[in-house]
């Protein structure tokens, strides 16, 4: 059965299958915020609302979106995300949203996934594992289209730094529509194909939640680099080889100890020949704390660590920074 009007707001990646086998259709509260043009109000009516000055922005967007949208369904995940999704949550439900609780087992514990995942597909009514996992096959036929266009932007430098993070940001909720999504990516790399590859010399990793300034790529290849890496969205598009969904979610870096990413990166970092990393974090944001680590396991290695949450441009001094971070790197690989 199918209830298309039947819209689940998630706040992070989550089993989005068991969405889609509910009948229902998932909405990335991220992207619909950072997306709107309306997303300075959204900000705005969590600040009218109360929440404080030191609260990152994507917690106040989403706020603001979800309830400018209509949502009356939200999953919120309580560990493995963001230290303010437990209030964020809280506040939505006392303006009457559903809230379903969902978590990532810090210690990645198969079983304890298996009964989380388990637990969600209760809470929307699926009463059957077999269409999970239907739907899993279906969305991993999507999610291939979504690492050919990564591969075609470190491999044949065919695409963009922003447009391989939009495509990969967009496969936390399939645009609400995996049908038309498919379509859109098969377009994409039938013109994409056809391009001749970027002239940039400089490679980059961007690593990190992705950012909220939206001209972040454009800036960079504007100096003269392009980020051929994209760490957290690439997560979002389950690169994984494996049938199993629990597997699966298990094998999703992002929730679980940095560690667990930092291998990621070093491997991404090997394999598409990354000249230097930029790490991103938001201000007010408890993984600017996860830097401390970042930077003692990429000595060595050009790195430089950016905050993003004024405003949704990028600011003159971090413009500044990027450029001599460029510059430097340019001498280095000559
Ligand atoms: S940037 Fe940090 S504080 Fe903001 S929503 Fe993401 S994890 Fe939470």
């Amino acid at each position: 059965m199918s209830f298309p009007d039947r819209k689940i707001g998630i706040t992070t990646t989550v089993p989005v299958e068991v969405i889609f086998a509910a009948g229902a259709v998932p909405v990335d509260l991220n992207n619909i915020f950072i997306t709107s043009p309306r997303r300075e109000e959204y900000v705005q009516k969590a600040e009218l609302a109360g929440f404080p000055r030191n609260v990152c922005r994507w917690i106040k967007g989403i706020y603001g979106a979800a309830l400018d949208n209509g949502i009356k369904e939200i999953i919120a995940v309580m560990q493995g995300d963001c230290s303010n999704t437990h209030a964020l949550a809280e506040t939505l439900q006392i303006e009457g949203v559903r809230i379903i609780p969902f978590s990532y087992p810090y210690d990645r514990n198969y079983d304890m996934l298996k009964r989380e995942i388990e637990h969600l597909a209760d809470a929307l009514g699926v009463v059957s594992w077999t269409d999970i996992v239907a739907w899993k096959r279906r969305l991993d036929e999507i999610r291939a289209l979504a690492h050919k266009i990564d591969e075609m932007t470190w491999r044949e430098n065919k695409v963009s730094g922003r447009e391989n993070h939009l495509y990969l940001v967009s496969t936390s909720d399939f645009e609400g529509d995996p049908n038309a999504f498919e379509k859109k990516l098969k377009n994409f790399i039938a013109e994409a194909s056809q391009r001749e590859p970027f002239p940039h010399k400089i490679r980059l990793a961007f690593v990190g939640v992705p950012p909220i300034f939206d001209d972040l790529y454009d800036v960079l290849e504007s100096y003269g680099a392009r980020v051929v890496f994209n760490e957290v969205q690439r997560q979002f598009s389950m690169p994984f080889d494996t049938e199993d969904i629990v597997e699966q979610y298990l094998l999703y870096t992002y929730p679980y100890p940095v560690f667990h990413r930092i291998e990621d990166i070093k491997q991404q970092v090997a394999l598409r020949g990354i000249h230097g990393i930029i790490h991103y974090a938001e201000t007010f944001c408890f993984r600017q704390i996860e830097d401390i680590i970042m930077r003692k396991n990429f000595e060595g290695m050009p790195y430089i660590m950016i905050e993003g949450g004024e405003s949704f441009k990028v600011d003159a001094r971090t413009r500044m920074r990027l450029q001599s971070f460029v510059e430097m790197l340019k001498m280095r690989v000559k």
